[in-house]
């Protein structure tokens, strides 16, 4: 067991941290909170300064699949904005491991240079409004003829639909009854006849709207199935694959930095606030409030560094990541509220300081990405508990 920081860990949380004090002071956040938009051209400086390449292999201007450092650019950038976190996360974590382990060549060496530059970026369509966790019902039908598809259907909470190029999409290509083979995943590029956009509103991670997208027959074709042929039918192995790991040590990074960012709004302030003669830090209450915080964070950055090395290095990890998951986006919750209730009383009720939205911004990652209770089913279910 071995617990140093590799250098190009260092190196990706420096950059960061330079690239967060350079380009997202305050204000700005604060305007993309209230907006709920943030300019493509952030994505772009990601890309500039080497951030999107890091689930895209060498040959195609990434710098390979580094799980490791995936998690700890996604927990830096959440503690700044959650919003950009997640962009970021949909184009360079998802899109970049989804293309390149499912993608055919053509497909690679199209989209490929262009999320590692951050010059692309993708939503994901999987929610529709009769559908949440149980993806193996998705109603968006696809009907193909030769190299032909038609896609017609809506899918729900698209984050960040109306401002990226294309829709990573789950839909059903085969009859009903033939449950996990009858899925296919597609890429439908947002501006494609057909496709029409409504951007909802949502408590927090705003930046990413969500939106609802409706397909009247789009056309596409047999190229914009995400692994051509062989990926007709066949999403269900993508889906849960490899990249599935990533995709719930994402948010659980994505908690952890924005719960991080609270714990340190909140010891900053409990040194600021002075309350019965003294400052609210000499409080014993206070103190052990901000102690539990800093012992549960943690134990949250040991719970996702354990599981991202798992599939960094290609051990099984399934348990892990979903305890991951679990674990940290719901500790993330319970830390920001103690940090909001009982430390910034009613100034982190207020708006003026950041807490109120981190409050808003760390509800999200229990939902997405398979929910807390999804992730007890996982948990249960890989250990091997009997159903009966
Ligand atoms: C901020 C945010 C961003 C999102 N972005 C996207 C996006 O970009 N793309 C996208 O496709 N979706 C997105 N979603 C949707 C998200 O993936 C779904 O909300 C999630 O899959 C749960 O689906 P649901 O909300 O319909 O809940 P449901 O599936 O209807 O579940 C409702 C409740 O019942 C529980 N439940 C359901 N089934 C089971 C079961 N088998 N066992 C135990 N409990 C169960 C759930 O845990 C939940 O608490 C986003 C959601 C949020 C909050």
């Amino acid at each position: 067991m071995r617990f140093e920081v590799d250098e190009d860990i260092v190196a990706i949380r420096d950059t960061i941290r330079r690239f967060i004090a350079k380009e997202c002071p305050p204000q700005t956040v604060s305007k993309w909170d209230k907006e709920d938009f943030i300019p493509r051209e952030y994505l772009h400086r990601l890309g500039d300064v080497g951030l999107c390449g890091l689930c895209v292999p060498e040959e195609y201007g990434g710098s390979g699949r580094n799980v490791m450092a995936m998690v700890v650019a996604l927990e830096e950038l959440a503690r700044a904005s959650s919003g950009l976190a997640s962009y970021y996360c949909m184009c360079a974590a998802y899109a970049g491991l989804n293309i390149s382990e499912s993608g055919t060549n053509e497909q690679k060496a199209k989209l490929l240079p262009e999320i590692a530059a951050g010059r692309v970026s993708f939503s994901y369509g999987l929610s529709e409004p009769n559908i949440g966790a149980d993806l193996t019902s998705v109603e968006t039908r696809a009907e193909r003829e030769g190299e032909r598809i038609t896609v017609t259907g809506m899918k729900r909470w698209t984050s960040g639909a109306s401002q990226n190029d294309y829709i990573y999409a789950l839909v059903r290509s085969a009859p009903a009854e033939q449950r996990r083979k009858n899925l296919s995943f597609v890429l439908i590029p947002t501006k494609a006849k057909g496709v029409s956009i409504t951007n909802l509103s949502g408590l927090g991670n705003n930046g990413t709207p969500l939106a609802d997208v409706v397909f009247d027959r789009v056309e596409l074709s047999i190229n914009d199935i995400v692994g051509g042929e062989n990926g007709w039918n066949n999403a269900w192995s993508v889906l849960a694959g490899p990249s599935l790991e990533v995709e719930k040590l994402a948010p659980a990074a994505i908690a952890l930095g924005i719960a991080e960012a609270a714990f340190a709004e909140a010891w900053t302030y409990s040194q600021e606030r002075y309350q019965g003669g003294k400052h609210i830090c000499a409080h014993q209450a206070v103190r052990h409030v901000l102690s539990e915080a800093a012992t549960q964070l943690q134990a949250c950055r040991l719970m996702i560094g354990h599981a991202a090395w798992h599939v960094q290095s290609g051990q099984p990890s399934a348990t892990f990541t979903s305890m991951a998951k679990l674990f940290v986006t719901e500790k993330a919750k319970e830390v920001t509220l103690a940090c909001q209730q009982q430390v910034m009383g009613a100034y982190g009720y207020a708006h003026g300081f950041q807490m109120e939205r981190y409050v808003r911004d760390v509800l999200g990652p229990t939902i997405y990405g398979g929910s807390s209770s999804i992730q007890r089913n996982n948990i249960a279910n890989l250990m091997g508990l009997p159903k009966e």
